[in-house]
């Protein structure tokens, strides 16, 4: 539906249609081709990889899309830059402690994303940080030498004596206080093992922090002492003569922080309580901040839930400043300080890339060039709606031509007209809001009762996932991911949908999205081609999604396949996982392939005896089955 005039479309107006330069942060663009491409500095340039030509590559590697495609360069990049931004925010102020960064193990957990964390984050002593006991018997066998070692969460005596252990050997492990019920228990075993601990105290702090995870901070979160308890704690210390193990100060403000104000003021009240316990007598030397540095998912550099009003620079300035500023006034010593950035780490190096297996339309299948002699009055005056010159009031017709369809199925459904009466009402009225729809676009301003209109009428386009197994944080708590189109951008976009997945849910569909003016709910997409693949991205979904995800019509885990981008702008596989098969689903809900395969092998051969199928057709459907059970989950072609 281009029209005859319209300039031809280069990636560049795909661009800014799809807000890439904003949410990609540098690291996805578009090239002349019009495919979606990672891009990666290396010292002598960057490289440009095409994710339609890493799909190709993975596709004859024999795994089929959905795939979750984790680029390491990006890992390793963000974990270099939050360094290095601490690093010379530290040389900038004069600030007399280190930066000691500990990566949150729930962030996510995948064994190739800690390696490759560990690995990376290795030249800067790059810690983990685990709050239960499973999260801390990974992070044991991940960390390498001089990282630190943070546990948080509830602790039992097995989690303390694990910890306490590893302190032992050598790893520099901090048990925070999260409750005042642990201390007890750990120097008990503490005690008995005669390993003297190196503790950490959480507190609440009272500085409100916006965002959608307002909750874990302030009175009422569930974590952290008291100012009142944490007395308590150093009291205790004080009596066993163990206030030497109080070395370390945990405040973590929130997730998502949108406003860099909220984080200053987090940090100041969290120094305030780090200077008063160096003034108790406790040697202190690290003050932990927690998460909270945020990712710009809308690429608006707001305060948004979705974005931030600050960088990656200002963030570690602010907290370096701060925390100079406060303990300067009191003459306390500068600690080391340690952040637990999860979310900015993680989610960048992560894309679920799927395809599109069909498209619904809400556009009228049939319209007769003349009405038939006798129908009913709505019926006519939705053919009137439809063929109206520009102008008049829309809102009101909309509403007319609401009410004239809605009146034609109440007759329906009463038996006065027939299904071929309905369905020429129905075409007409789809062709009268399209109309509607065709001529409020040439309106500067959108009336509030047709704001949804263009929504209303968005395609469908399946998408080849699963909402619920790769992007649950879409329905759990609305978080709105950048979705794309992988290539076709030097052509227009001239459709919009919404996207829908496999499972049979109205939940499980993407009617949020990101564009070049904030969110937007549908996504211009290409139509699609008769023979030929549509492939779609949703970016930046490395942190919380895939622990989280769950088996929601039986759809499983997808393939992972992670790659390494060279200099020559070729990539290597470095690793492979494949996703569930259904066998493997099946046996998540205890069932066993097995014995499902006996069963229906049974029933073949009894219907061999009653002669309804001949024994080489029972081979062929036990052949069917059984490689069934060792399919994808996904949709297969
Ligand atoms: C979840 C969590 C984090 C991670 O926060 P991000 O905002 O993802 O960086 C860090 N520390 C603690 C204690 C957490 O619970």
């Amino acid at each position: 539906m281009t029209k005859p005039s319209a300039p031809p479309w280069t990636p560049e107006d795909s661009a800014s249609l799809y807000g890439i330069c904003g949410w990609g942060a540098g690291y996805f663009d578009l090239n002349d081709r019009g495919d979606v491409t990672v891009k990666v500095q290396f010292p002598a340039g960057e490289a440009a990889v095409s994710l339609m030509e890493i799909v190709s590559g993975i596709q004859e590697r024999g795994h089929a899309l959905p795939v979750l495609l984790s680029v390491e360069n990006l890992l390793d990049a963000q974990i270099v830059q939050l360094n290095e931004a601490f690093r010379s925010a530290i040389a900038r102020a004069g600030y007399r402690g280190s930066y000691r960064g500990v990566f949150p193990v729930k962030v996510n957990q995948q064994c190739q994303v800690i390696e490759e964390i560990t690995h990376f984050g290795a030249r800067y002593r790059h810690g983990l940080e685990a709050g239960s006991k499973a999260e801390l018997i990974l992070a044991l066998a991940a960390l390498g030498d001089g990282g630190l070692l943070i546990c948080n969460g509830y602790k039992d005596r097995e989690f303390i004596d694990l910890g306490l252990w590893a302190q032992k050997l050598g790893y520099s492990c901090f048990f925070v206080i999260e409750s005042p019920a642990e201390l007890p228990i750990l120097l008990e075993r503490s005690r008995a093992l005669g390993i003297r601990p190196l503790i950490g105290a959480r507190v609440k702090v009272s500085a409100r922090v916006g965002g959608l995870w307002t909750e874990t901070s302030g009175d009422r979160s569930s974590f952290g002492l008291s100012t009142a308890q944490l007395v308590a704690l150093v009291d205790t210390l004080k009596e066993e003569g163990m206030l030497d193990c109080l070395q370390l100060l945990h405040c973590h403000l929130g997730s998502q922080i949108p406003h860099i104000e909220d984080i200053r003021g987090g940090v100041r009240e969290a120094c305030r309580f780090y200077a008063d316990l160096v003034l108790e007598g406790a040697p202190m030397g690290y003050l932990d901040l927690g998460g909270g540095l945020a990712v710009d998912y809308m690429g608006s550099r707001t305060n948004h839930v979705h974005s931030r009003d600050y960088t990656r620079e200002d963030y570690s300035n602010a907290i370096v400043e701060v925390a100079g500023e406060i303990l300067d006034m009191q003459d306390v010593p500068h600690p080391h300080l340690v952040t637990e950035s999860g979310r900015a780490t993680v989610a960048y190096s992560s894309m679920l890339l799927f395809d599109i297996l069909d498209a619904m339309r809400f556009e009228p299948i049939d319209l007769p060039s003349q009405l038939p002699p006798a129908v009913p009055e709505q019926v006519r005056r939705l053919h009137e709606l439809h063929s109206r010159p520009d102008g008049g009031n829309l809102s009101r017709d909309y509403s007319e031509a609401l009410r004239c369809r809605d009146t034609v199925r109440d007759l329906f459904r009463g038996g006065q007209i027939s299904l071929r009466m309905r369905s020429l009402s129905e075409n007409l009225f789809l062709a009268a809001a399209r109309s509607i729809l065709a001529r409020l676009e040439e309106r500067e301003d959108v009336p509030e009762d047709l704001a949804q209109l263009k929504a209303s009428l968005a395609d469908i386009y399946y998408g080849n996932f699963s909402v619920f197994q790769s992007l649950p944080d879409t329905c759990a708590i609305g978080q709105v991911f950048p979705v794309m189109p992988l290539h076709r951008h030097t052509e227009r976009p001239d459709r919009e949908a919404i996207i829908s997945d496999l499972t049979c849910d109205c939940d499980g569909k993407l009617d949020r999205f990101i564009g070049a003016h904030g969110e937007r709910p549908s996504l211009p997409v290409h139509p699609l081609r008769d023979g030929e693949d549509y492939l779609m991205g949703v970016f930046l979904m490395g942190a919380y999604q895939e622990t989280l995800g769950d088996l929601h019509n039986l759809f499983g885990d997808t393939h992972v396949v992670s790659v390494r981008i060279n200099e020559d702008g070729g990539f290597d596989v470095m690793k492979e996982i494949s996703g569930d098969s259904i066998g493997d689903v099946l046996s998540y809900v205890e069932y066993s392939p097995d014995s499902l395969f006996e069963d229906f092998r049974n029933k073949a051969e009894a219907a061999v005896r009653r002669g309804r199928i001949t024994v080489p057709e029972r081979q062929a459907m036990l052949e069917e089955f059984s490689s069934n059970l060792k399919g994808y989950t996904y949709f297969e072609r």
